[in-house]
């Protein structure tokens, strides 16, 4: 094998999931993102922190196959964007070597290459000069221009765009640009219903089903304090993280303490409402 076929073969084994990620569907998700992906629509995911948007995407990666013949699964390229994220850290750079200088490609140019689904997690956290990147990607062109080796690469036909965004967070800084949120189907995400939640902590953390059920009670009453300084509720992560606790032998109500009430406010009058849900729920 020529050594650039066998280096993208290695990054294809890469960023295949090996085994399927546990995933419990909500609504109609899965298959709003099976036909988006069959028409190769770039999907924009919507919802709180810690909900399930992650979890999702590696699930569909692992279900989707299209066009891959015997192979199994579509590589996944995740990248928790922030702040400081450029568009030269998505597409690549050259990098001295000795005394050579060669190409490193970087997340988005390997998921273009291999037709993989490249997640930008968090997409408004990057820089501005992203979006040069994503909109010729998100388009009937679908091609990604490298500026710094003079070149435009065509996206394998397998290749989709995948990003997430929290509409809690929106500010006057940060918001998704219309022109860019015009190019994605949106499939919106919400904490799990309560039954759903309950499964999900029980799978996640090992606690037992018993616990899981007053978790994801709490978890209810939590979310209905929204007005008492408590916008984002509290996600399905610290709930399990909660579980987790509990599992390894922590009493409940402290593993509660620490999951929730210290890790989601220092305002002592919150932290009151919900010591005194946790009482009533978990006793
Ligand atoms: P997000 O990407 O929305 O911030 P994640 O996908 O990381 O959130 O979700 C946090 C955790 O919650 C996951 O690691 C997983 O354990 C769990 N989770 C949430 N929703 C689901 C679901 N529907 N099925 C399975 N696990 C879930």
């Amino acid at each position: 094998m020529p050594p650039a076929k066998a280096a993208a073969e290695v990054d294809y084994k890469e960023y295949s999931l090996a085994e399927e990620p546990y995933y419990r569907p909500i609504t109609d998700e899965v298959a709003l993102f099976e036909a988006a992906y069959g028409a190769r629509l770039p999907v924009l995911l919507k919802g709180p922190t810690g909900c399930g948007k992650t979890r999702f995407v590696e699930y569909m990666a692992w279900r989707l196959t299209q066009g891959r013949g015997r192979r199994s699964g579509t590589p996944l390229i995740t990248v928790a964007c922030h702040e400081d994220l450029t568009a030269s850290d998505l597409v690549g750079k050259f990098l001295m070597k000795g005394d050579e200088t060669v190409w490193s490609p970087g997340p988005l140019t390997k998921a273009v290459e291999m037709g993989a689904i490249c997640y930008l997690d968090e997409v408004v956290e990057a820089r501005k000069d992203t979006t040069v990147l994503i909109h010729p990607l998100t388009d009937h062109r679908r091609i990604l221009p490298i500026d710094k080796k003079g070149t435009v690469l065509e996206a394998h036909p397998d290749f989709l765009l995948v990003v997430s965004f929290n509409p809690g967070y929106q500010s006057v800084f940060k918001n998704l640009k219309q022109s860019t949120r015009q190019r994605f189907v949106a499939i919106e995400f919400g904490f799990p219903p309560e039954d759903a939640e309950r499964e999900i902590i029980a799978h996640e953390s090992g606690v037992s089903p018993a616990d899981a059920a007053r978790l994801a009670r709490l978890g209810q009453k939590v979310r209905n304090l929204k007005h008492q300084g408590l916008e984002e509720g509290v996600s399905t992560r610290l709930l399990i993280y909660a579980g987790k606790l509990i599992a390894g032998g922590i009493g409940p109500r402290r593993a509660v303490r620490m999951a929730l009430t210290e890790a989601l406010t220092d305002d002592p009058d919150v932290q009151t409402a919900l010591e005194d849900l946790a009482a009533a729920v978990i006793g």
